[in-house]
């Protein structure tokens, strides 16, 4: 087991002394979110105390964990001139793809991830995307609606929203799912959202998380983790809905000259009916379209979405 890397952008490369998948894990694509970044600092605070501590320690796999966004991270905005949870693409039209803050970013995201992924003797990709929201009340996963990813967030003890990738685009989910690296390996990708961007809890439930999905892969054994981070994670998701997809996307304008302005006191998952008057905006008051749970309310000037309705998952399947 060994540390094989570190840098500004790299919190840290470890590899275990066995083989297993490749977890990618990032926190801070938004840059007044923190929280993942000061979680997986912890983490690999953790990982090299733990052989000292516990000798039977064992870790199969690597783990890369990256700082996303560190211009933004520096000045605590979510981004400088354009969101980069929105603009993952392949950049190998050359220098000339590369004119934001936010392309520069990607751009070394890619080089160390792609990196990784060329040296890792790896059997799996595993994307874990860590993130906070303005609004609190409610951690959830969010992933592509591939049953593999579904069942890996599953087992991260948190509530889980499908059908979120059809409603945005150029996230780091949609390029993980993309098809994007050159292996034939397979690849999962999850986002996790820990809560509001300054609750220290928030940082707490991220490492939680992080540490569930290491255990699920199998990269740390059942018997090395605490079982205080699944009660962590229980009591934060306590009467939340446990499966939820999404209905509707509320898209705002990019400069904010539409005026949207959430209505005070909305938390992600307050139920909501149709027809709730819950926002305005240059046109006046802006009604629910659908019953559900509201998802990601902004409290904030940047943002692309005003907010999200999912509902109730209902299978359909005749079995
Ligand atoms: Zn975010």
């Amino acid at each position: 087991m060994k540390k094989i890397a570190e840098s500004e952008r790299i919190i840290g490369h470890y590899r275990g002394a066995e083989a297993g998948p490749l977890v990618v894990a990032i926190g801070g694509i938004h840059g007044n979110e923190p929280a993942g970044v000061l979680a997986l600092e912890r983490l690999f605070d953790m990982l090299e105390d733990e052989p000292r501590i516990n000798p039977g320690f064992n870790f199969k796999g690597d783990l890369l964990a990256l700082r996303g966004n560190l211009e933004a991270l520096a000045v605590g905005k979510r981004f400088i001139d354009t969101d980069l949870n929105r603009i993952w693409r392949p950049l190998d039209g050359g220098p000339e793809m590369i004119i934001t803050s936010e392309d520069r970013e990607l751009h070394e995201l890619l080089a160390a991830i792609e990196t990784a992924v060329e040296e890792a003797p790896l059997s799996e990709l595993v994307l874990l995307d860590l993130h906070t929201t303005t609004a609190s009340g409610g951690i959830f996963a969010i992933t592509g609606d591939d049953a593999p990813s579904l069942s890996l967030a599953a087992e991260m003890a948190v509530p889980v929203i499908k059908g979120m990738l059809s409603g945005l685009q150029g996230t780091t989910l949609h390029y993980f799912r993309g098809d994007h690296f050159p292996t034939n390996l397979p690849v999962r990708a999850v986002s996790f959202e820990a809560g509001s961007h300054d609750d220290p809890v928030s940082v707490d439930l991220s490492l939680a998380a992080t540490v569930n999905l290491l255990r699920a892969l199998g990269c740390v054994r059942e018997e090395d983790v605490n079982t205080y981070h699944d009660d962590r994670l229980r009591q934060s998701a306590n009467n939340l809905p446990r499966l939820t997809e999404l209905v509707y996307v509320h898209h705002v304008s990019h400069d904010g000259s539409d005026g949207f302005r959430m209505n005070t006191g909305y938390r992600n998952f307050h139920p909501v009916t149709k027809g709730d008057i819950i926002a305005k905006d240059n046109n006046g008051d802006i009604a629910v379209p659908a019953d559900g749970y509201l998802l990601m309310p902004l409290y904030q000037q940047q943002g692309d979405e005003g907010f999200f309705i999912v509902r109730d998952y209902v299978f359909t399947s005749a079995f």
